[in-house]
């Protein structure tokens, strides 16, 4: 199938030897949402995916997720429904309960969150109860939307002391987050980010959340496959509780899940998920989880994960090379944010303008940013997406050049059509490694 964009430049199916993936009985019922499934695979195919929470589900992923398995109601847990029928996918989800913890040596996992969101609301309804003190990593330091943003449930049903990253090192100081421990006295110390590129002692943390009395609770969700792959440092051992989300570096379909490392939260967190916070578990994605966590120990997910970091790292020095300024200097994970404010730029113009070159990546702010969240100073970028498509080192750093080129001549239409061309060449050279039909 070959495919035309707007402008006339043809792109590549996919090669590669992959799978390819049909539509016959959606193709026949609903031609109108075929197509802009097919004009998605497209534009996915035709973009380097630089947003770090982003990911190339499987083709047995996507598989999985499209089954009748929705059609299964199976409120509870393996052998203690609240339906009948439920005998084979008790298996489904032992399965997926099994493999997760073979995974993350884990003791206990509940696979049932629908989301990452979903996840935390469950786990702070098991920990805590409403007005209790909770400390968290700031939103504009890094920190998630449901670490106690004000417009979040988490903001509005607990007492937020945000902790942020020191103002020159632009990283966790340990010290000051132990000594606001002291003064706040929080129920839960919540670690884990969105957009912080280092990698954090958790074993400190566990120092600091013990010395108060607090629970420790890390949330990985984007760098869960980063510790699957075992190419960063595990929470699991040092945290009471940890959340995660399986669509990020894990590299699953969209969904959450909660490890804990004593029977005690184990009981309390089943009930908080159901029927805490949610209803019937989303069986087809149990499913694909089950699948993920498969691919997930296989020993080239070790290989892809050691290479999201590599590759971080070689996009990271070539944008530096280019006399870029990165959020602490650089990175140690999948992620990095470049801090405009020397270049006087935004992160809403350059988010458009990158997504006129076929760069996707999103607008972020940066630590003590004063600029507003929806145009605010940073930029966030990372490099799982692109990795799972198999790019190295050489075509990071060819990225690099690209985003150096554009920030310096943005608005230059010329400019920008060489750029275009230039992505253009990298995703016909490494396209989604599935075919679409
Ligand atoms: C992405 C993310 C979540 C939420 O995941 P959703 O699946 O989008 O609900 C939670 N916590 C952190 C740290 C995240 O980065």
């Amino acid at each position: 199938m070959a495919t035309t964009q707007p402008s006339g430049v043809p792109v590549k199916p996919a090669s590669r030897g992959g799978e390819t993936l049909t539509f016959k009985a959606l193709d026949k019922e609903d031609p109108e949402v075929a197509e802009l499934i097919r004009q998605e695979y497209r534009r996915q195919g035709r973009t380097l995916e630089l947003i770090p929470s982003e990911n190339l589900a499987s083709p047995a992923i996507l598989e999985a997720l499209g089954t009748l398995l929705t059609n299964k109601y199976a409120e509870g847990y393996p052998g203690k429904r609240f339906y009948g029928g439920c005998e084979v996918v008790d298996e489904i989800e032992r399965l997926a309960i099994e493999r997760a913890k073979r995974l993350f040596g884990a003791e206990f996992v509940n696979v049932q969150p629908h989301a990452g969101s979903q996840a935390n609301l469950a786990m702070y309804m098991a920990v805590c109860k409403p007005g209790d003190k909770v400390m968290g990593l700031d939103l504009g330091c890094g920190g998630h939307l449901t670490h106690g943003s004000p417009v979040n449930f988490s903001g509005k049903l607990y007492e937020i002391h945000s902790y942020a990253v020191d103002r020159t090192t632009e990283l966790i100081d340990y010290d000051a987050v132990q000594k606001e421990a002291e003064q706040v006295r929080p129920r839960m110390l919540l670690v884990g980010y969105s957009a912080y590129p280092r990698v954090i002692d958790f074993a400190r943390m566990r120092q600091i959340a013990d010395s108060v009395d607090a629970v420790m609770v890390t949330d990985m969700a984007h760098f869960a496959g980063l510790v699957a792959g075992g190419a960063y440092a595990s929470p699991i051992p040092h945290s009471h509780i940890v959340t995660t989300t399986t669509q990020k570096t894990l590299r699953g379909a969209w969904g959450g899940m909660i490890f804990s490392a004593t029977e005690e939260w184990a009981k309390k967190i089943d009930s908080s998920v159901f029927p805490g916070t949610q209803g019937g578990p989303l069986v087809h994605a149990i499913a694909a989880k089950a699948v993920c966590f498969k691919e997930a120990l296989k020993p080239e997910f070790k290989e892809y994960a050691r290479r999201v970091i590599e590759n971080a790292a070689a996009l990271a020095a070539k944008l530096q090379d280019r006399g870029l300024k990165l959020v602490s200097n650089g990175t140690h994970n999948h992620l990095m944010l470049i801090d405009l404010r020397p270049l006087r730029m935004r992160g809403r113009p350059v988010q458009d303008a990158a997504d006129t070159v076929g760069i996707t990546m999103n607008k972020n702010a940066i630590p003590f940013d004063e600029a507003p969240p929806f145009n605010p100073s940073g930029i966030r970028l990372g490099s799982p997406s692109v990795s799972t498509r198999g790019m190295g080192a050489e075509e990071m750093s060819e990225i690099g050049d690209c985003i150096g080129d554009l920030l310096e001549n943005i608005d230059d239409p010329v400019n920008r059509d060489r750029i275009r061309e230039r992505t253009l060449d990298l995703c016909n050279r490494f396209p989604i490694p599935y075919a679409l039909d």
